[in-house]
């Protein structure tokens, strides 16, 4: 078995049950959110199966008055007929099909979005999981090409049921007349399936395969072409590797394609062989009836016909369901991702006194998901409302960490973080971020105006006052002066060619004119000051330390020169909390981290 083949992914959930869960997930929405949308698609399955009885009856009743009595009025009426019916048909078909074709556009975007949706809202602490982002990647390709989508789902649903009733239609005329017909059918209906059912097996093969290779090609050929990785490629002279890196990637790629395309090749092969031995057992059998006068040309023609329709229709409902369990089975991965289940508790506590927050950390410890070592260990510290506490140490100190579990994006390991005595996980989820204004060192400024940008989830309970306020105080307003549409100024240029490319310090503004206007009784700045010198970021640390007031605030910086304008300051190192005290307490420690630390930086200092 060739290496590629190791990458099954024990995650492909197979069977019967995964085909049926999804057939019934996708119907009930569809039905759900357009019924319009199955009554059509049931339509088009009615007259797809009429259609081929009107040509076969038809034509043996012209054939037979062609071969006696040739009266030109019956000619005439019976090929008008077949003429008028196929026409009425393909109309009414055409009609459904451009019906069916805008909805299925429209759940195209209706089920990509939901993905969207579900990789924005589903933990913070599973978007970083490998399996989590393989899943992604699996619900996306396999609502793509693999399937096609609702789209193919539904050609497929509606040939496999076209097919199923134009089968029970010809088995009747089959079985009446040369019931032996029937036996040469199944029989080739046999071979081809089995074919069917192997390339059906190679396509899987290439399923599980490609999600692992596309994440790569991803990187490769997206994310290390863009500008911010552009210098170190060109300064460590990365481009090599790199290059040999996607070789790799590439081939092992071209590796699994070759083995599966020849596969495909070979059975296509045995296909067409059962076909040929089919068509010879159906024409030697009929004819030989007709030359020796068993049956009628009209008889040779229907039942020829028949016997052909009816094995197609056979193979037809095998290989649809076949391609349909397929489909379901690569749909499956989108309903597995959608229906993937948060792990973290939330609870239904009220939080009292909100605007007197008393958090408290209490021998909090934690690792990565994706990490065996500890990040924290025994973390304890309280800090009461309305206190300025600053959080410093070298890189890599956990200072990020220590706030990303009081945000809950990540679930302590062992201890207990307190709001008000309570634990955090005994608060709902979205009253408990209202508490929390939070400014990150990776902040995200996005592709929408400016005053969506600062509302973001406020933004059914818009503030005009709080607006301009938060303008003003975040630095905003003299930007805002300039632009022809103010507030409503596009940042980026991808939704407007209008719209604005703010600077840094400009996006940062946002960011923290997004915290003001959310006025939660708790603020963080974590570092969002990296990409400033250290007089600027002194600056906004200042103003940020009087925009706050009396609320609970919490900063985070490498450069001490924060730590001033703080009440107490706590000292991360080796895991855990080292140094707890003012600023004069701990610069008077001897031997102390954060006298050494503020020696170091001393001539920063305003
Ligand atoms: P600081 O903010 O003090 O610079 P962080 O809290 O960002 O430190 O990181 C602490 C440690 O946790 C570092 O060793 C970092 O590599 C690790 N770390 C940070 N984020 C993750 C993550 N998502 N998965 C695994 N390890 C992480």
């Amino acid at each position: 078995m060739p290496n590629f083949l190791r990458y099954r992914l024990s995650i492909t959930e197979r069977g019967v049950i995964s085909v049926l869960k999804a057939f019934k997930y996708f119907y009930s929405e569809a039905w759900r959110e357009k019924p319009g949308y199955v009554v059509c698609i049931f339509m088009s399955i009615l007259l797809c199966s009429a259609q081929p009885f009107v040509s076969l009856i038809l034509s043996k009743y012209i054939l037979e008055e062609l071969a006696t009595a040739k009266r030109p009025e019956v000619l005439v009426t019976l090929a008008l007929s077949v003429v008028i019916a196929n026409f009425v048909i393909m109309v009414l078909l055409h009609f459904l099909k451009c019906r069916i074709a805008v909805y299925d556009h429209w759940f195209d975007n209706y089920f990509y979005n939901k993905i969207g949706l579900k990789s924005m809202t589903m933990d913070y602490s599973l978007t970083e999981e490998p399996d989590v982002l393989n899943q992604r990647r699996k619900a996306c390709d396999g609502m793509a090409w693999y399937s096609g989508g609702i789209k193919g789902l539904s050609d497929c649903v509606q040939k496999l049921f076209s097919f199923i009733l134009t089968f029970m239609g010809v088995v009747a005329i089959v079985a009446v007349k040369t019931p032996v017909l029937l036996v040469v059918a199944v029989f080739a209906v046999i071979g081809g399936s089995f074919a069917v059912w192997q390339t059906n097996k190679c396509y899987l093969i290439e399923f599980e395969v490609f999600p692992k290779t596309n994440r790569a090609f991803g990187y490769m050929t997206r994310d290390v072409l863009k500008p911010r990785c552009a210098k170190s490629i060109r300064l460590y002279k990365a481009a090599k590797m790199m290059r040999e890196q996607f070789e790799k990637t590439m081939n092992k790629c071209s590796d699994t394609f070759k083995y599966t395309a020849l596969k495909i090749g070979r059975w296509n092969c045995v296909g067409s062989v059962v076909n040929f031995l089919k068509n010879l057992c159906i024409y030697g059998y009929l004819g030989y009836k007709l030359v020796t006068g068993k049956i009628s040309i009209g008889d040779f023609t229907l039942l020829s016909g028949s016997a052909n329709t009816l094995k197609d229709s056979l193979q037809g409902v095998l290989n649809q369901f076949q391609d349909l369990a397929k489909k379901l089975k690569f749909m499956n991965e989108y309903v597995k991702y959608i229906e993937m289940k948060d792990t973290t508790m939330a609870g239904s506590a009220a939080i009292e006194d909100r605007n007197n927050p008393v958090i408290e950390f209490k021998d909090v410890s934690f690792k990565y998901p994706s990490s065996t070592d500890w990040v924290l260990k025994d973390v304890n510290i309280k800090i009461p409302a309305g206190q300025h506490l600053s959080i410093v140490g070298l890189n890599g100190a956990g200072k990020t960490t220590f706030i990303k579990l009081l945000c809950r994006l990540y679930e302590a390991d062992k201890g207990e973080i307190l709001l008000n005595g309570k634990n955090i996980k005994e608060y709902p989820y979205d009253e408990y971020i209202k508490e929390l204004s939070v400014v990150f060192q990776d902040f995200k400024v996005f592709a929408m105006s400016v005053k969506d940008n600062i509302l973001l989830g406020d933004s059914e309970r818009e503030d005009k006052e709080a607006l301009q306020n938060a303008y003003e105080l975040g630095g905003l307003k003299s930007l805002l002066d300039t632009l022809p549409k103010g507030e409503d100024t596009q940042v980026y240029k991808i939704f407007d060619m209008e719209g604005i490319v703010p600077s840094g310090g400009e996006l940062q503004k946002m960011a923290i004119a997004r915290a003001l206007y959310k006025d939660a009784p708790v603020v963080v700045l974590d570092e969002p000051t990296a990409a400033l010198d250290p007089v600027a970021e002194y600056e906004v640390y200042r103003r940020f330390n009087d925009l706050v007031g009396g609320k609970t605030a919490i900063f985070i910086s490498h450069r001490l020169s924060s730590c001033k304008f703080s009440d107490v300051i706590a000292v991360f190192a080796d895991k855990t909390i080292k140094e707890y005290g003012t600023h004069d307490e701990l610069v008077n420690q001897k031997d102390g981290l954060y006298r050494e630390m503020f020696t170091a930086q001393a001539q920063y200092y305003a």
